[in-house]
Order: structure tokens, then sequence, then C-alpha cells
């Protein structure tokens, strides 16, 4: 190593430490990802159970030339494999309805118009409106940090700010989406985006709908061995490019001198850095690996996004019926968000996510059978304990799944594994296993995630789903794509 050369620390390697170790490696620095786990990728991880293949967190991929962009900066050549869907996802409601999500939107407003009796003019309407959200506040809040005055100086911020009455910035999803379509079925399928970012459509702001234009608008995607190809693929990229990685090896401390970084304590010892990037959750780096002094109490007080508890199920029987991604409507969504946001209770008649890889990528699964990931939204666990309502919440699930799919499902079950809120926590340290950092509940949600540096701690930043501008897969990358431009900066290799 170069005397001269900035030694980086990066605390975890989820996606957007991943990235983080990617886009810092290729700009020269010396780079040491330290990860608690004994295998990279945070929540983007992957576990066998017999013959079957399952990806245990994100399944959703949108934004791949996200993933195109960080090979590029690599300068590696080695492409990453994905292929676009040609449907989105298959809806099923409780009275009987089914009704398929095409990217192709002259055909999905056609199998709504049909389906559920909608005009078609009125999903172009929503679409345009997610479009418009998209192309004007995308750049303002994804792509940038919201916490430096300069950003805010430009055309682009001063354009928005001159349309914000279009936005619909004082109404919920809901009302938005209430007042465009006359069937609730519609509401509660264009509803259901605000879990993509884990909150609740019946308090998240309208331009909440921006992300129906990332799959509606854009289209959606697979990676072709899985969704855990994407950890695999960025830790690979940096490895080549000299990053180093310590697994099994806990943070416990940030070392600081004055209030500039010095390095980290660890499980294995001290490492010396002159700069740290946490992809840890905020409220556990604070918590854990700061003096209590420093925390910013404002920030970490905010509502905690959505939470899952996923069963993971070999199941020895192929349902035409069903693909990628599949949605079980709950039979009253209203009552279903009321009690997971505000009485903080899994509800008895969960909208069910099924995911079945092995519909994209057969060999996740024997012949004739299918991986499934059944997910369920469920509140953060803000007790600490294990969950109780596992058990309970099963049967509902089996329930659904035979009366909607008109099956008995339990008889091809030939493996099982479950992953709970507790667990969550236990394996990423994040906050009550919140699936998204903070959810999106109000309008001024943007602003009160955590910055992507440190207004009191030199050379200390920040990535990952706590931290702006947020969390999912597209997001988690954007923030490592802003930190290592700041720190690219502020050494001089922009
Ligand atoms: C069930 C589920 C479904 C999801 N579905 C989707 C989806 O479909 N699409 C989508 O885009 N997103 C989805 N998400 C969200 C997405 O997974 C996350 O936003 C994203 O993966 C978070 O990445 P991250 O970089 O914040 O790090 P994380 O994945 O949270 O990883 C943080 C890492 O830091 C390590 N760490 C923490 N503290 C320390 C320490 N003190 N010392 C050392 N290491 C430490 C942890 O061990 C972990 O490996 C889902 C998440 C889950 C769990």
């Amino acid at each position: 190593m170069m005397s001269s050369q900035k030694h980086i620390v990066v605390i975890g390697s989820g996606v957007a430490g991943l990235a983080a170790a990617v886009r810092l490696s290729a700009a020269g620095f010396k780079v040491t990802v330290v990860e608690a786990n004994s295998y990279v990728g945070g929540k983007l991880t992957s576990q066998d159970l017999g013959a079957y293949r399952f990806d245990m967190g994100p399944s959703v991929f949108t934004l791949p030339e996200l993933i195109d962009e960080l090979t590029a900066v690599s300068g590696i050549h080695q492409p990453f494999q994905y292929i676009s869907l040609p449907s989105i996802c298959n809806y099923f409601y409780e009275d009987g309805t089914r009704l398929k999500a095409y990217p192709d939107k002259e055909k999905f407003a056609a199998e709504v118009a049909e389906k559920l009796g909608e005009s078609k003019e009125s999903v172009y309407k929503q679409l345009r409106f997610s479009g418009l959200l998209y192309t004007m506040l995308s750049d303002i809040f994804m792509r940038q940090s919201l916490h430096k005055l300069s950003n805010f100086l430009n055309l682009k911020t001063a354009k928005a700010i001159l349309n914000i009455g279009k936005f619909k910035m004082n109404k919920t999803m809901n009302e938005v989406n209430s007042a465009n379509f006359k069937n609730p079925k519609t509401v509660q399928l264009f509803n259901r985006f605000a879990t993509y970012n884990g909150s609740d459509p019946y308090q998240a702001p309208a331009i909440i709908n921006i992300i129906a234009h990332l799959e509606h608008n854009i289209g959606a995607f697979a990676p072709v061995g899985g969704m855990h190809d994407i950890t695999k693929h960025l830790h690979s990229l940096s490895v080549q490019l000299g990053a180093e990685y310590k697994l099994n090896t806990r943070v416990s401390k940030i070392l600081l001198d004055g209030n500039t970084v010095v390095g980290v304590a660890t499980s294995q010892g001290d490492i010396k850095a002159d700069m740290i990037v946490s992809d840890a959750d905020i409220k556990h780096v604070y918590g854990k690996l700061l003096d209590p002094h420093h925390s910013p109490r404002k920030i970490l007080e905010q509502e905690k996004s959505l939470s899952a508890l996923i069963f993971y199920w070999g199941i020895k029987k192929e349902f035409k019926e069903l693909g990628l991604h599949n949605i079980l409507f709950s039979g009253n969504g209203e009552a279903e968000f009321r009690c997971v946001f505000r009485d903080k209770k899994p509800y008895h008649d969960p909208t069910t996510y099924i995911n079945i890889t092995s519909k994209v990528t057969p060999t996740d699964a024997p012949a004739g059978c299918e991986n499934w990931f059944v997910m369920v939204n469920v509140p953060h666990n803000a007790s600490g304990k294990p969950i109780e309502y596992v058990q309970e919440m099963r049967k509902h699930i089996v329930a659904k799944i035979n009366r909607v799919l008109n099956t008995d499902i339990e008889q091809y079950i030939e493996v099982e594994d479950v992953q709970d809120p507790y667990l969550i926590e236990q394996r990423t340290s994040s906050a009550g296993g919140s699936l998204y950092g903070n959810a999106s509940n109000n309008k001024y949600a943007a602003f009160l995630r955590h910055a992507n540096f440190s207004s009191r701690i030199k050379n200390l930043y920040f990535c990952g789903g706590s931290v702006h501008p947020g969390g999912g897969i597209p997001l988690g990358l954007l923030s490592a794509k802003i930190v290592s431009d700041m720190i690219r900066e502020k050494e001089g290799k922009a």
C-alpha cells in the first residue's frame, strides 16, 4: 500500500456497502469492508434448503442500470446478467378476480379495463402522474445530498418548486388514487406501492406514487441467477479492484481523536482508518458504535418502516397460474394497513406476496417443484424480543393461499424455513427488523432521514437503507454513489 493512499473502512457489506466498496476502490482508495456475518450481502443474501435455493430478502429488481453503472465504474469487463420481465405481477383478489400487470402500458390498461371496469384513460393518467413525479423529483430527492445548500441552487430544483402544485403534496397516496379510480380493487393495486418503501398509503404523501413509475413506465427485471447475483457481482468487482473483506468481524466502536475518525474497534482488534463509511443501520451506529452525546435524537425517533414475516417453502408441485411475482390481496386493505401501522399488529387476512424465482431460474427448484418465498408485511419489532405470532400467522397465510388459489398447500411443502422481524434484526442490526429504515408516512420524511455524512464527526459517512435517500436496492445504491462522490470531491479525486 502506498503511504499516500488513504484507507477507508466500510462497516457492513449490505448492497450499499458493496457498492461503496466498488466505487471507492475504483477511485484509488484502500478499502476494507468489515462485516459481522460470515457472508456478504446483508439482507440481500441467499440460502439452500435441500434441493431448493431461496433469495432471503429483496425480490423486486428495478433500475438495473444502476448495477451496469457500477460495472462501468469498475472498468472490469464482467457484464451483469438480467432479463426484462414480460409481465410484472399476478394479482389475486378474495372475490376470485385475477389480473396480470404488464409493463406494456396499453396491454395493462386493457387488462384493468376488462377486469376492474376502469377506463383505460384513468390508468394512463395514473402512470403519467408517476412519471411526472419521477422526472421532476428523482434527481433532487434521490441522486444528491439533501443536506447541502448548494444542491438546491440549480434550475432543476427551481423548476420543481414552481411545479409543486402538481405533486399533490397535501394529499395522501390513497386520496389521490381513490379520486382517480372508481373500483377499490384498482386503488388497492396502486396503493400497494407504498409498501415498496415500507410505508402506509393512508398516511404517505401522494408523491410516493413515484414508485409505480419504476415497474410500470420503465420495466421490471430479474437477475438470471436470482437476486443474490447482485451481491455476488458487486462483491466480485470490489475484490478485483483490491477491496479487502473481514468477515465474522463485528465493529464495536468507531474510534475518534477529538471529533475526527481514526479507526474502528472490532471483535478481531482495532483497524486504523482515515475515513469510515457506515452501511450499518443508523440507529445501531449511534446506539452502539458512538457515545450517546453524538446522537441526533429527533432523527432516530422517526417512525420505522414495515418489517416482514417470510416463509421459505419448497413446494413439490407446479402452479401454472403463478409467475415470478404474485400478490394475494387482503379482503380489506384499509383494515390491514390500520392494523399494521396504527395498532402495530399483524393482520389476520394479510396481503400475501409469493415470489417464485424457479419460474425464471429453473435450477432454483427440482423438476416439477417450485421455491416459494411467501411474505406478509408486519410492524417492525419495537420490543427487541423474539416474535410470538409466527405460528398463528402461518395458519392465516396457509388458509388464505388455500382459499384464493383453491388448493391445500400444506401437503406440498417439503422443506421450510422462516424469517421474522426479530431474526432480521439479529442478522443485519436493522432497528426492529425494519426493511427500509424510516417509513415515508409524512410529507417531510425525505428531509428527516439522516444525511450521508456526519456534521459533528469529521470523515464519517453513511450509506444504506436507513439514511438518505432511503430503503430498497436502488436507493441503497444511490446512497453509495452520493457518499463516494462526496469523498472523491473532498479528496480531489472527482
Ligand atoms: C424480506 C425483505 C424483502 C425486501 N424486498 C425488497 C425488494 O423487493 N426490493 C428492494 O429493492 N428492496 C427490498 N428490501 C430492502 C432491501 O433489502 C434493503 O433496503 C437493502 O438490501 C439494504 O441494504 P443496506 O446496504 O442498507 O444493508 P443491509 O442489508 O441492512 O446490511 C447491513 C450489513 O451491515 C452489517 N453490520 C451491521 N452492523 C455491523 C457492525 N457493527 N459491524 C460489522 N458489520 C455490521 C450487517 O451484518 C449487514 O450485513 C427487502 C428487505 C427484506 C429484509
